[in-house]
């Protein structure tokens, strides 16, 4: 079979769309969780993380080392200290960072949504890049972040009354957006375009990361509250319950089929 990141035809190891260790916050002490959505009529128990045969041995390694960076970097966001990042802002509903590595920070969050959108998994069907897929298949490939304003990612920290809260993944459908840019020309007044941006957005470990999807280098982006090359990012804390909405999968929590399964988890676990 062929690798979808490099395309050799060789052997495929089973890949975890979401990183599995993101999911350990999530699972009850029988290992287990539930997969909540809109559409879920049936609720069931799921083991493990979704799986696919994906990746060749030498591209799930690659992912991996990013992986493991950003793993650091969310668990010390969560406890706000850090041997290695710095936190000139620790105010109670927004912290500055310091030190975050850019490029391996940048490549495991694109390389996790371009898994969303190369996974053939019904759960994760709202996610489809278009020809973005193939621009961050070459990204991932060539292992080197594009720069700031290129794919820019902003970062939301997630509580629940106050608490830090790194148990949820969540997806989102894509949202779309109108910018406008200008090309720099001889003309006066330069030529505006208007151009339809998607945002893309996925929760994991307690932070929702939105990844506004554009590589045009003309766009402008006020990046003050992206993540910066220099290694800085802004992050404001949000309460959960504020993305509770109908369209939402949070609404899901007060029903009854929900509140049933949650029971019997809490239940079986002890
Ligand atoms: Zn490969």
């Amino acid at each position: 079979m062929y690798c979808k990141l490099c395309l050799k035809n060789t052997d495929l190891r089973e890949s975890h769309i979401i990183p599995e260790t993101f999911y350990e916050e999530i699972y009850d002490n029988l290992h287990r969780m539930v997969f909540l959505s809109l559409k879920d009529t049936k609720l069931k128990f799921i083991q493990t993380g979704i799986k696919e045969k994906l990746l060749c041995h030498n591209c799930e390694q690659r992912f991996s080392r990013w992986e493991n960076f950003l793993k650091r970097d969310l668990v010390d966001f969560g406890n706000k200290k850090s041997k290695y990042l710095k936190f000139p802002i620790l105010e109670e509903n927004f912290i500055q960072v310091e030190g975050i590595r850019y490029n391996e920070f940048k490549l495991a969050i694109l390389s996790i949504l371009w898994r969303l959108s190369v996974s053939s998994h019904p759960y994760h069907c709202l996610y489809k890049l278009g020809i973005h897929e193939d621009k961050l298949r070459h990204i991932l490939l060539k292992g080197i972040a594009p720069d700031e304003s290129i794919y820019p990612i902003i970062v939301t920290r997630h509580e629940i009354e106050k608490e830090f809260d790194p148990g949820i993944i969540m997806q989102f459908p894509p949202k779309v957006v109108k910018k406008s840019f200008t090309i720099p020309s001889h003309t006066i007044p330069p030529k505006r375009f208007e151009q339809l941006l998607t945002i893309e957005a996925f929760t994991i470990w307690g932070h929702t990361f939105k990844i506004l999807i554009n590589d045009n280098i003309f766009m402008k982006v006020n990046l003050e509250n992206f993540l910066r090359k220099s290694g800085h990012l802004n992050i404001k804390a949000q309460e959960l319950i504020e993305f509770m909405s109908e369209d939402s999968v949070l609404s899901r929590i007060y029903d009854q089929d929900v509140n049933n399964i949650y029971e019997k988890m809490i239940d079986e676990s002890e």
